[in-house]
């Protein structure tokens, strides 16, 4: 039996996502790398349990999260059904489709067929009726925009999503989404792109993607800001064998470079400076742009999770820090 801190509404900070009602936790739980099978029961309990406490009320996942894909839901759904039973209605659960969940031609991409499809199994694997978001995972340029921003409109209208929105696509991609939304009546809530100290691609261009959904009123959930664990204090002596790049999976190897660490060691300086980890300042970073709703993490342990909501106590940056953390782009 699970009973939540009664006081985790009171820490949390939440910030209105862009123009819509609905508000989301500075500091969002995504459920991608440490929630699959490898993942034994007991720690994905309580890291979600660590979350619930923590006032994070939004919980990420896609239809691939796992591995293998689909097993991240699936554990969720044991949740849901278990320590989380009675609190489904506080929380924001998201997923996507985009890329591939099954073999075929169906399995992958942006057509109506997949993403309702693949809505219809996560919801299965979920143990629900409805998510709260539920995106688009990549921009597909063999599908017309129409019929992707048409399926999230039919998950939207049939019940089965409260929310739409997408994810990675790119700033001229965004505004083109935005143009076949107005059209068919659909209002997009929210963009998930990457973006942290090391990868700020968001900011390029003019319009920038930041600027086309500040324009537009999206709010905007900002995955990797810790860049998969780089932005922390584990890489700086060497690979550990409990980290992410040590077990192989998606992180970008080529990151650990002599040069990029140097920069690294650099931020994290600027971080003791200031008081924080590293890890914190890299999460205060993306959240000091009023366009950024949300910080959207990964934990492989409650005591992570711990550490980067406490990024949330830091001071302000000054411009003097900003300039200096600039210094170390390394993208
Ligand atoms: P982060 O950049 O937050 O990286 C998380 C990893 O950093 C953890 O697994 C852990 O690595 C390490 N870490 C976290 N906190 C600490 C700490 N305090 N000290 C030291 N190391 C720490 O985000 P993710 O890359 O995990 O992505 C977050 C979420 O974003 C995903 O779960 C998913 O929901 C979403 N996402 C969306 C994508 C999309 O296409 N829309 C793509 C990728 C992610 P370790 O395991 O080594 O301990």
């Amino acid at each position: 039996m699970f009973t939540p801190a009664p006081g985790r509404y009171g820490a949390m900070p939440y910030r209105r996502c862009g123009r819509s009602g609905l508000d989301l936790p500075a500091v969002a739980l995504g459920l991608w790398q440490n929630f699959g099978e490898g993942t034994p029961e007991t720690r994905r309990r309580e890291i979600v349990r660590r979350a619930v406490d923590l006032g994070i009320t939004h919980l990420d996942l896609a239809n691939n999260y796992g591995p293998p894909p689909g097993a991240a839901e699936a554990a969720l759904g044991r949740l849901l059904a278990g320590d989380l039973a009675g609190l489904r209605d506080e929380l924001v659960i998201s997923t996507k489709a985009g890329y591939t969940q099954w073999p075929g031609p169906y399995g992958e991409g942006g057509s109506r067929k997949y993403l309702l499809a693949s809505l219809d199994q996560s919801l299965g694997r979920l143990g629900l009726d409805h998510v709260d978001i539920f995106y688009s995972h990549r921009f597909d340029p063999t599908t017309p925009l129409h019929e992707t921003l048409g399926a999230l409109l039919t998950a939207v209208r049939s019940g089965r999503a409260r929310y739409a929105g997408i994810s990675s696509y790119s700033a001229e991609r965004t505004v083109q989404a935005l143009a076949v939304a107005a059209e068919i009546g659909l209002d997009l809530l929210v963009h998930q792109p990457s973006y942290s100290m090391v990868n700020r691609w968001v900011e390029d261009g003019d319009p920038s993607l930041l600027d086309v959904v500040g324009d537009a009123g999206l709010g905007t959930v900002v995955f990797s800001p810790l860049a998969q664990g780089l932005l922390t204090d584990k890489y700086l002596d060497g690979v550990p064998e409990d980290s992410r790049a040590a077990r192989g999976g998606p992180f970008r190897r080529e990151f650990l470079t002599e040069e990029t660490l140097g920069h690294v060691r650099a931020l994290n300086e600027i971080a003791a400076a200031r008081g924080q980890t590293l890890a914190q300042m890299a999460i205060a970073w993306v959240l000091r742009d009023p366009r950024v709703t949300t910080a959207l993490v990964g934990a492989s342990s409650p005591a992570q999770l711990d550490s980067s909501v406490a990024a949330l106590d830091g001071p302000g940056f000054s411009q003097d820090e900003l300039m200096a953390i600039d210094s170390h782009a390394v993208d």
